[in-house]
């Protein structure tokens, strides 16, 4: 099994249950959801299509992560949409490394793979989460770039776990300008529904991942790119 390895990097998980944390990022190539504001618009747009991208088998995969990065990182599996894939060989590869293995996924398709923890962040554009996948999350991320994508991604949600969290993160663009409007909103549904978070992009502000000298993402503006659509 190959996968499209658009870029990996060792850095840390700047969102979510697991901020902080040491994680080796693998982004797969490829998404056809085409969110607007979509922060990795390299790994889909058309005008950011990149020279190449890297076939990588299991044991490729599995050989850099224990190069490149100590014992006891996660290793977070992102995209794209890396649930196009089958990741099956893939997680097996990494937990015989002794390595817990994340997704990160909008949940369009059938899961395929042993995950130690799902982030699933279903998307106002293209296709909602499959239930089976929404089943399967630990923790949901909504990235809220109008008031309104806070219930329309809690509307997707049915079938959600109890115990798993919820997550509103105001969309990169928005964060950085501090829209009241956005950041308002999600304030006060935190505190109208406690099972709601407030949550932040913290490694864009630390520029982890887009640093890393395996990273391409430096080539691509953080948060998109109003000017090109996305
Ligand atoms: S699902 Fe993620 S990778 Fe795909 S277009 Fe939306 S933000 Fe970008």
């Amino acid at each position: 099994m190959k996968y499209p390895v658009y870029e990996r990097f060792y850095t840390w998980q700047g969102e979510g249950v697991h901020l902080g944390r040491a994680a080796y990022f693998i982004r797969l190539y490829g998404c056809p959801q085409a969110c607007p504001w979509c922060d990795s618009a390299g790994t889909w747009h058309r005008d950011y299509r990149p020279d190449g991208v890297t076939l990588m088998d299991t044991d490729e995969l599995a050989e850099v992560v224990r190069n490149e990065s100590p014992d006891g990182a996660v290793v977070v599996v992102t995209g794209g949409e890396p649930i196009l894939f089958d990741l099956k060989p893939l997680t097996d590869a990494l937990h015989a490394l002794g390595r817990r293995v994340h997704l990160e996924t909008s949940g369009i398709a059938p899961l395929r793979g042993d995950l130690d923890w799902v982030t699933l962040s279903p998307k106002p554009f293209g296709q909602p989460p499959l239930p089976e996948v929404v089943a399967v999350a630990d923790e949901v991320k909504i990235i809220v770039h109008e008031p309104g994508d806070i219930q329309a991604g809690l509307d997707t949600l049915t079938g959600l776990p109890d115990e798993a969290v919820i997550w509103l993160h105001p969309e990169w663009s928005k964060a950085r300008e501090r829209d009241l409007k956005v950041l308002n909103a999600i304030t006060q549904a935190v505190k109208e529904n406690p099972r709601l978070r407030a949550g932040y992009q913290m490694h864009k502000l630390y520029r982890a991942d887009d640093l890393d000298a395996h990273s391409d993402k430096r080539l691509i503006p953080l948060g998109g790119n109003a000017e090109l659509g996305y």
